[in-house]
């Protein structure tokens, strides 16, 4: 049987690699920095991790210009270290996740701040805070088996060069095989999965013609400049 029409699958650039990284699915971590679950007025805990999503075509590779979203006055980038799921499963243990992660990449959790607010005030979802068109910055991917799996080093956002978020992979609150092994308890993993990981403290606006830089030591930078609505 052939399809009404086509769908494209979104794809993300491998460091340097011909080949594309197919995007399945994108997770992302609530509040998984202590600082920055306080900063949203939250008491950080260790009560078990939450997810949301964002749509596979939300992602926007790293140089690609962002018209500033509708219906926000509000934009804020998180930066965040990007997990890439090369080998599925469910109820996967804390000792096995490793080797369920081809990669990494770092990331721009891009957010619809007030929307997200109205949302948490009404009991409503955040999908139109979080899952809107170009909300997700990501890569190039490097293979772990080049880089290594990353579980310290500095991440840093930078907005027009300012540093705005300046912290380390090892303050996260739920490390990434807890991640995994959580978030394979909830749904089945698959290849091509991709998790953001929740971001540090100081999170901040982006206004139109801002640039924001997100750094992870291992794995470079990637820089995404807001431009006006279309
Ligand atoms: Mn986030």
């Amino acid at each position: 049987m052939s399809a009404l029409f086509d769908l494209a699958t979104p794809t993300v650039a491998l460091f340097e690699r011909a080949e594309r990284w197919p995007v399945r699915r994108i997770f992302c971590v609530g509040r998984n920095y202590a600082a920055h679950a306080r900063e949203m007025g939250k008491d950080p805990d260790r009560e078990p991790p939450f997810f949301f999503t964002k749509p596979a075509d939300a992602v926007v590779e790293s140089g690609v210009p962002v018209p500033y979203p509708p219906q926000t006055s509000n934009l804020h980038f998180e930066g965040e270290l990007v997990v890439a799921i090369g080998r599925g499963g469910s109820r996967v243990a804390e000792d096995d996740a490793l080797d369920h992660v081809w990669g990494y990449a770092v990331g721009n959790d891009l957010t619809r701040r007030d929307m997200q607010a109205e949302a948490k005030t009404m009991g409503r979802p955040w999908d139109m805070a979080k899952g809107f068109d170009h909300s997700a910055v990501i890569g190039p991917i490097r293979a772990a088996k080049d880089v290594g799996h990353l579980a310290e080093g500095p991440i840093q956002t930078r907005v027009n060069g300012e540093v705005k978020q300046d912290a380390d992979l090892h303050e996260l609150i739920w490390s990434v095989p807890e991640v995994v092994s959580f978030l394979s308890d909830t749904i089945l993993l698959c290849a091509g999965d991709l998790i953001m990981t929740g971001t540090p403290a100081g999170v901040g606006a982006l206004q139109s013609g801002d640039t924001c830089t997100v750094a992870i030591e291992g794995l470079g930078e990637i820089s995404t400049t807001i431009v006006d609505p279309v």
